[in-house]
């Protein structure tokens, strides 16, 4: 598969060029902002053409998908105009600025036959499989609650719009809770349903919340507590499961790397769960590449990255008013 990049990115330097690679894919062009930029990324990571105009990218015939991951308000014009050019898109998360347009993006790929993908990664952890094939194999019986610790220290060379421009997505709630949101829709198989939330600055938010601690109701009952921040450099991360039968402990498994462990404990003792350590964003590549070829379907599609702002938007909203707020997901 050929591929364009939009966005000179560090997610794309740092992990989705060699995962695209390692995959099969060949990547012929890359789109900047800025000429100097595009020329030295280009160079830097071997690819042919470093672009300024998204036109002359998608007037590539030979091209047959996109990777999107500039800032975030810039996701929903690339991805329309990928689409209209019939390229398959694979889009970063945030999908967009608002839930309506992340719709109308998955709606307008649908409509044309093309392959969307969301990138959220954690889905294809070999940490997190283990995790829902114990829930599934009824190993804790029903869920009764989900607590997740995704507060985490922001590295200095991500530390520009994430902390100080609203307008390009920036905040800890666009930037995390989507992933939080994601994993939780993974492994319970439901859509969240009422939110409540407190976010604040706790050190490097300019303008933006670096922190937010929320409470999620699931349709079955089970409730989720989840705490995002940027300003943890030692906390570490977590995702517990607790069940009527059991409790899934699994520490370090919020993160791009396939690394963490699992903990089950029962009646019986504890037992920790073993799990592929196969890197994340190879998988997601490989989903997204069978699909586009007529086979499966990305590890995350189009909805579930609807869904995912969806539940962000209603935490983002609900730290605002102080309001418990219904999660809208846009009639998707
Ligand atoms: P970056 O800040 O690295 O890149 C975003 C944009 O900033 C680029 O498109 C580029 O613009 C510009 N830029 C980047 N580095 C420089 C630089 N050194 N000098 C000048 N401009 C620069 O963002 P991320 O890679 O962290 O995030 C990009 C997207 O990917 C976001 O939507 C984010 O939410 C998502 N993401 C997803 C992750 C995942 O695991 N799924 C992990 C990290 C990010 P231009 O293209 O115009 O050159």
């Amino acid at each position: 598969m050929k591929w364009g990049l939009i966005g000179a990115s560090s997610i794309a330097a740092n992990h989705m060029i060699g995962a695209i690679r390692r995959q099969g894919g060949e990547i012929v062009s890359v789109l900047s902002g800025s000429p100097d930029r595009a020329a030295d990324y280009a160079k830097t990571h071997d690819i042919p053409a470093g672009l300024t105009d998204l036109d002359a990218l998608l007037a590539d015939d030979a091209l047959d998908a996109v990777y999107i991951s500039t800032t975030n308000e810039k996701h929903f014009p690339q991805a329309m105009a990928a689409i209209v050019a019939g390229k398959h898109v694979l889009c970063e998360k945030p999908l967009a600025m608002s839930v309506a347009d992340a719709v109308s993006m998955v709606r307008a790929a649908d409509a044309a036959g093309l392959t969307f993908g969301t990138n959220h990664h954690l889905r294809n952890a070999g940490t997190h499989h283990a995790i829902r094939d114990a829930v599934r194999g009824g190993r804790i019986g029903d869920v009764l609650s989900v607590r997740i610790a995704h507060a985490v220290y922001l590295p200095p060379f991500l530390q520009g719009w994430r902390i100080d421009n609203p307008g390009a997505g920036g905040g800890v709630i666009p930037d995390i809770v989507v992933h939080d949101a994601d994993t939780v829709r993974f492994h319970l198989e439901e859509d969240p349903a009422e939110v409540v939330a407190i976010d604040g600055i706790s050190g490097l938010g300019q303008g933006v919340e670096d922190s937010v601690m929320s409470v999620w109701t699931m349709p079955s009952g089970a409730m989720v507590q989840t705490h995002e921040s940027f300003t943890h450099a030692f906390a570490g991360t977590g995702f517990e499961l607790h069940g009527t039968k059991g409790s899934i402990f699994a520490r370090n498994v919020m993160t791009q790397m396939p690394v963490g462990e699992v903990t089950l404990r029962t009646e019986a003792g504890e037992e920790r769960l073993s799990f592929s350590d196969h890197d994340l964003y190879d998988r997601s590549v490989r989903l997204f590449t069978e699909a586009a070829g007529g086979q499966g379907r990305p590890a995350a599609d189009g909805v579930d990255g609807v869904k995912s702002l969806a539940v962000a938007s209603a935490v983002a909203e609900a730290a605002k008013t102080g309001a418990r707020v219904a999660v809208d997901y846009g009639g998707i």
